[in-house]
């Protein structure tokens, strides 16, 4: 068998006919920058979403860089960041040029341990971001308590949690101001870079819209430094097609993750996801921790499996922060998850035989070592 670490084959070709008749219709619209197809996909994610707004933007990394900069957040400012995430969210608040406050994960749910952002929290404090990691939710109950308690902002990273609750809540709907990323491999991704923010709140709407475009709501006339950072009306065409899709998509994925538990169950040696009490999670990733990662990522690249490891250096680990003056050993828990973790593949399409393999060639490692 091959199975490739991501593939779209029960996503595109079923879509197909429907999204090249919408990329026809826009390759003769004669309109091909902030039209009908994105003023449509932005409501039809802020309705998806339950948020008022829903603003395109180029992609998630620029989402993010404008919910910090329509808050106003930037030199002096504290942001607090988990310490084991994609870089983006990182790059976000370096960006506005403010100072990044890492907090440790639960070193079972992954996600940014509530209990240990007080501790983290100062004068020059400004906001917090958590990220809906692997698409589980964060427990947002308690950081939007903490929130307000300190007057802080909240910005969620929602690029890997499209469709994922806390409680009855959507994520991407808690924050002052949040972004979403449509790179491909998300859960709701379009054919090249795309991203969205939204939020509840008219006034940073309208800033974000504007910040988006160049600082200008009526051509030629600029309010604020913007940069340009647009969806493409050929982007949200596509995405408007595949929204309508997401939710039986985020099923499917559900579904293999209880494959993989019930395949995976009785290895000792295995780390399963643990899901936190009220969250929910849409499986972006299905992540697994062992000791012998790197041995077992080549036992099975050999047996045809793809895997990947999200992610295998930590952000304050990378050469892009090393003037922060971390060494390793300083987050320990984000370090260790860098060190353990494995990425099954997880989509849409992969069938029961496929995660039967995947688990009997993890049984058969670990008979072996
Ligand atoms: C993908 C991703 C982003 C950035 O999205 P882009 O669209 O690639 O800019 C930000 N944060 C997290 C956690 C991501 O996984």
């Amino acid at each position: 068998m091959n199975i490739p670490f991501l593939s779209f084959k029960g996503m595109h070709p079923q879509l197909r006919e429907e999204v090249v008749g919408c990329l026809t219709r826009f390759y003769d619209s004669n309109w091909y920058v902030l039209g009908n197809d994105v003023k449509q996909f932005e409501a039809d994610y802020a309705a998806f979403n339950q948020t008022k707004h829903c603003i395109g933007v180029a992609n998630g990394l620029d989402a993010l860089h404008i919910g910090l900069k329509v808050l106003g957040i930037g030199k002096g400012d504290e942001v607090i960041v988990p310490s084991n995430t994609y870089i983006a969210t990182w790059l976000a608040p370096s960006y506005v040029g403010a100072t990044i406050v890492p907090v440790e994960p639960d070193a079972r749910t992954y996600n940014l341990d509530p209990t240990k952002i007080e501790a983290a929290i100062t004068e020059k404090t400004k906001c917090i971001m958590p990220v809906h990691l692997y698409g589980q939710a964060c427990q947002m109950d308690s950081i939007m308590d903490i929130a307000r308690k300190h007057g802080l902002y909240v910005v969620e990273d929602n690029a890997q949690a499209q469709g994922a609750k806390c409680g009855d809540q959507l994520t991407g709907s808690f924050g002052n101001i949040n972004g979403v990323s449509f790179y491909p491999g998300k859960n709701l991704g379009a054919l090249g870079d795309a991203g969205a923010i939204t939020t509840d709140d008219d006034e940073l709407a309208y800033k974000a819209r504007v910040m988006r475009n160049y600082g200008s709501q009526i051509k030629y006339k600029n309010e604020m430094i913007g940069i340009n950072s647009r969806l493409d009306e050929a982007h949200a065409g596509v995405l408007s097609i595949k929204l309508k899709y997401l939710n039986q998509w985020n099923e499917e994925r559900k579904k293999i993750a209880g494959h993989y538990r019930s395949g995976l169950g009785s290895l000792e040696h295995v780390v399963l996801p643990y899901i936190a009490e009220e969250v929910d999670s849409v499986y972006h990733q299905f992540i697994i921790r062992i000791k012998k990662r790197d041995e077992l990522m080549a036992f099975l690249k050999e047996r045809g499996v793809g895997t990947l490891i999200h992610y295998p250096i930590p952000p304050h680990l990378q050469e892009a922060y090393q003037h922060l003056g971390y060494q390793p050993g300083d987050f320990p828990i984000a370090e260790e998850i860098a060190g353990t973790a494995l990425s099954l593949p997880i989509y849409p399409g992969l069938i029961e035989e496929e995660i039967t393999y995947i688990c009997d060639l993890i049984h058969d490692f670990f008979e072996k070592h």
